[in-house]
């Protein structure tokens, strides 16, 4: 169970920024030291990882990884102000080992490539933030793993949730109890804005709004409980006619047990326009929180009940910007050489839980 929280990562990036000296980091001044980052994948998260690089206190933008040298990376690059000869394409990504202001790279492809741009990027010497999910099956994380501790660089997974106020405030209040006994968690994850091919293709994309959404309330369920669900049932179901989703789930819902007792459905479709929530049923009080998982203009609103009265709040996804948050964090466990919050591990457990999963859901996969 991860016990920091906002303030905590707050403090320690302070700390970092102002007192390490290590060799290779790049400069920004006498005293700052900041990690410096290359994305792999110029794309739609990819361009919120780069603002939020430029907003952080202890990165930045160093290098870039893209098919497109001349177009996405000279753009990006002039926006940043990467130098040109830090632009990589996938061919030549390898000699990135020979350039000492990149310290870390963050993977941001088709989910399909993390494992091996994860494990290239260890090879190189580079830290790496890999986003969710972390690959397409539990042995390829295990790789990533090892080729990580191998190599003796950080591995994160780009759980943003672990870094939201509102997340981490009702984080403490149900482990302190503030509901009683958790007995309940429902989560759920449903849309289809603008879904690139990709993510209709189960070769580069492992699954389909499991892999991409669902995974969301998984990893919230399991964060919130601290436990590993130990029973799994599912159904999948496909509506759409057209052919979209000959390769990959449309909608799936699934049921989970954990030890202690608890209960959790959990659900996602990329069928429907849709909204995102969670739901924690305790014996003295709830909490439901909506939208919980979609970033953008997002608002996080939570309402509930506890012995001692109502509650209710909310919080801007970028106020304070949780991507910031996180990308702080990561470059901060760099310089100060600590674990991040959502190590591979973490990735791995979804991993084995999404496997379970799929497995249940037996003759509707179909
Ligand atoms: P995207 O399609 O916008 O970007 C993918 C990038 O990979 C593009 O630059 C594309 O050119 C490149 N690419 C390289 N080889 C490719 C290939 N064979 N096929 C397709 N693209 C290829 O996708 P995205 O929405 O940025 O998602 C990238 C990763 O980030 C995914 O793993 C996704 O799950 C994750 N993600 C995380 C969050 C979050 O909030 N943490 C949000 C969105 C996406």
């Amino acid at each position: 169970m991860h016990s920091l929280t906002r303030r905590t990562f707050t403090k320690s990036a302070v700390v970092a920024s102002a007192s390490f000296a290590l060799n290779g980091f790049s400069q920004t001044g006498p005293s700052q030291r900041r990690v410096g980052i290359a994305p792999i994948g110029l794309g739609s998260i990819a361009e919120v990882f780069m603002r939020s690089v430029s907003k952080s206190e202890n990165a930045k933008l160093t290098g870039l990884v893209t098919g497109h040298p001349e177009e996405k990376g000279k753009r990006f690059a002039a926006m940043y102000g990467v130098a040109d000869s830090s632009i990589y394409t996938y061919e030549t990504f390898d000699s990135i080992r020979n350039n000492h202001d990149i310290d870390a790279v963050y993977v941001a492809l088709p989910n399909s490539m993390h494992c091996e741009y994860t494990i290239r990027a260890a090879e190189a010497g580079k830290h790496v933030f890999c986003e969710k999910p972390m690959a397409i099956s539990s042995n390829e994380c295990k790789r990533m793993i090892d080729a990580c501790r191998h190599a003796g660089v950080k591995l994160m997974i780009g759980y943003r949730l672990h870094h939201e106020p509102v997340f981490l405030k009702l984080h403490e209040m149900v482990r302190s109890g503030a509901f009683g006994e958790i007995l309940q968690f429902q989560a759920g994850f449903y849309g289809m804005k603008n879904k690139q091919e990709w993510r209709l293709n189960r070769a580069l994309a492992g699954g389909g709004s499991m892999f991409d959404l669902g995974v969301y309330a998984l990893n919230t369920i399991r964060w919130f409980t601290g436990e590993e669900p130990v029973d799994f049932r599912t159904l999948v179901a496909t509506r759409d006619k057209t052919g979209k989703f000959n390769s990959v789930e449309e909608t799936i819902n699934c049921l989970l047990k954990f030890p202690s007792g608890i209960l959790a459905e959990c659900g996602s479709s990329y069928g429907q326009s849709g909204t995102n929530f969670f739901q924690i049923n305790g014996t003295t009080g709830y909490v439901r929180v909506e939208p919980a998982f979609t970033y953008g203009d997002t608002i996080l609103k939570y309402v509930g009940k506890t012995e001692s009265g109502d509650v209710a709040g909310s919080g801007a996804v970028y106020d304070p910007d949780q991507f910031v948050t996180e990308v702080t964090h990561f470059a901060n466990c760099v310089l100060q050489n600590t674990e991040p919050a959502t190590p591979g591990e973490e990735g791995l457990k979804d991993l084995l839980s999404v496997e379970e999963i799929y497995k249940a859901a037996g003759s509707s996969m179909a």
